[in-house]
């Protein structure tokens, strides 16, 4: 029977929730128990995929190809481990089954209520992560914030659940925010206090309060959450702001929080080791080497959007013992052959992206990074940018194009496979989730992989048109990886350019802390390589001029 530790936020939202209810996680599982996770999330959009950017930041994508709440990437990273969409459910998803049970008569004519209908849907949920994982421990993460009117029904269902567990069965953990006062010069726990009575107003006593903050706190704050609180003493665990969010499993641990989990469960777990987290923490304090990259993108004043691709290159800069600086640059400040925001990195990142804003700017970075010899890595739209960069500047098709930003092109070398003659399978759906992948021998995505097939995870429409592969493998654009019927090019990469390797999946969802992207990880190499002078790679140098065609759109 799994154990349920329901996570719950208060005070203010963005307190680091998501990285807690992770860095929790990953703190059992060091301890050799079998964890899983889930996110309910209580607005009612039935998932983020439609959602913009600005309001929701990344969406994240699962194997399984549902479009999930970007903590579930955090869970992921944090545990190693696959997640499926039964680990994301919003209350969009909840009245949705509950009104299609409602119109095909599943409940026998009854009224329809909030409590016990959509109540009982959410705990059939969280009970569904259970017994699909089997796992020791299932951890739920309430989204938003205590006292939010959407929120309610997801904390019934947990307090109900807390009785039919029994003692031992649940655990409830609040996370709240101590507010320093400058004025005073103190920390102040009262928002913790009153969002506290908030949640036992719902009839959920919390069992721990991780306090975030900004400051260290005092051993008297402590005790005066406990006893306001009715907290244990070793319940209240501070986690102070962190330089790395990587650090956080440490913190946590180094307060016992994992001892006074397990004992409070009656877990039978293995002794604490967290020698190889550890490790790749004091990487990331001393690395030894500096490398600066651009993230060239739509979105980059709100890097919650690119959050997987940036931890990807942590990742693989751990790896390397290497801190990879982020540049972010806004791709329309590339549009007019103005590439001075690009000087001076030593490698451009394009990732996925849709609609047309940027777009030409994107082609500039490709441009750049493929004639100055800047290592390159194209993520989704990237690959599509690097393609039609090189239809435009090696192939003379002046209004080469993706058929999303320009329909009318005479050479739409991106497009829908519906508009493609000799691909037989129809329907322009969106591709979501993981797909395999061949990789071709000789190429550098092989070399990358080391293996003959993976599977990657895709979220795109467009697609490489076949009908100008044989064109663009003459003039070095070739394709290194392809579905296992040879009809989708997967990835491709520029032929003699010392790293410039694009995807039309996102490599980034799949990356770990412990186990960094082969892509990412050869491609940071590329950089440190090009900084150091030893391969054939450059950095951008001052007198770069855009001398992209421009187009017909
Ligand atoms: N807009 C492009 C497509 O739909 C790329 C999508 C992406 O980068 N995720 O094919």
């Amino acid at each position: 029977m799994p154990k349920y530790i329901f996570v719950t936020g208060g005070v203010v939202s963005s307190v680091g929730k998501g990285i807690a209810t992770a860095a929790i996680g990953r703190i059992l599982k060091s301890r050799g128990l079998s964890v899983s996770i889930q996110k309910l999330d209580p607005y009612l959009n039935v998932d983020p995929g439609t959602m913009s950017p600005y309001q929701h930041g990344e969406v994240f994508v699962t194997d399984d190809g549902s479009e999930t709440d970007l903590d579930l990437g955090h869970y992921e990273r944090f545990l190693d481990a696959n997640l499926t969409s039964a680990s994301s459910v919003t209350s969009g998803q909840i009245y949705e089954t509950v009104l299609g049970k409602e119109r095909r008569g599943d409940y026998l004519g009854g009224t329809i209520q909030p409590i016990p209908h959509v109540t009982n849907e959410i705990k059939e949920r969280i009970r569904a992560v259970g017994s699909e994982t089997n796992a020791d421990v299932v951890l739920v993460e309430v989204g938003g914030t205590v006292g939010d009117i959407e929120g309610q029904p997801f904390l019934e269902a947990i307090r109900q659940m807390r009785k039919e567990e029994g003692r031992n069965g649940t655990m409830s953990i609040h996370v709240t925010l101590l507010p320093y006062l400058g004025a005073s010069g103190e920390l102040k726990t009262k928002p913790t206090q009153h969002s506290v009575r908030e949640l036992r107003s719902m009839g959920i006593q919390p069992d721990v309060i991780i306090c975030r903050s900004d400051r260290p706190v005092a051993d008297e704050l402590k005790a005066k959450i406990s006893l306001f609180c009715d907290v244990e003493r070793e319940g209240v665990i501070p986690l102070l702001t962190m330089p790395s969010i990587y650090e956080v499993p440490l913190v946590l641990e180094e307060a016992n929080l994992g001892d006074y989990v397990i004992e409070h469960l009656q877990l039978k777990a293995a002794k604490r080791d967290m020698d190889d987290w550890r490790q790749l923490v004091t990487a990331l304090q001393h690395p030894a080497r500096e490398v600066t990259v651009a993230v060239v993108g739509k979105y980059v004043e709100l890097h919650d959007a690119y959050i997987s691709v940036r931890e990807s290159l942590i990742h693989a800069g751990v790896h390397h013992n290497t801190n990879v600086s982020i540049r972010w640059v806004q791709s329309e400040r590339l549009e007019h052959g103005d590439v001075t925001p690009l000087k001076g990195v030593d490698g451009i990142v394009v990732p996925g992206g849709f609609g047309e804003r940027g777009f030409e700017g994107k082609l500039q970075a490709a441009h750049v990074a493929r004639t100055q010899r800047i290592p390159y890595l194209g993520l989704c739209l990237g690959l599509q940018v690097m393609v039609v960069e090189a239809a435009r500047n090696l192939l003379h098709h002046e209004d080469a194009n993706s058929s999303e930003f320009a329909p009318e092109t005479s050479h739409p070398v991106i497009s829908l496979l519906s508009e493609q003659e000799d691909v037989t399978q129809k329907g322009a759906t969106m591709r979501l989730g993981a797909y395999p992948c061949e990789l071709v021998p000789g190429t550098r995505a092989h070399a990358a992989y080391g293996v003959a097939e993976v599977n990657e995870r895709h979220r795109h429409r467009y697609e490489f048109n076949n009908a100008y592969r044989d064109a663009l493998a003459e003039v070095g654009i070739v394709p290194s990886g392809l579905s296992p019927d040879g009809q989708l090019v997967e990835i491709c990469e520029v032929a003699g350019h010392p790293f410039m390797v694009a995807t039309q999946f996102h490599p980034e969802f799949r990356s770990r802390p412990l186990r960094p992207h082969p892509l990412f990880r050869d491609f940071v190499g590329a950089t440190i390589e090009g900084k150091a002078g030893e391969g054939d790679a450059k950095a951008v140098t001052a007198d770069v001029s855009g001398a992209v065609a421009s187009g017909s759109s």
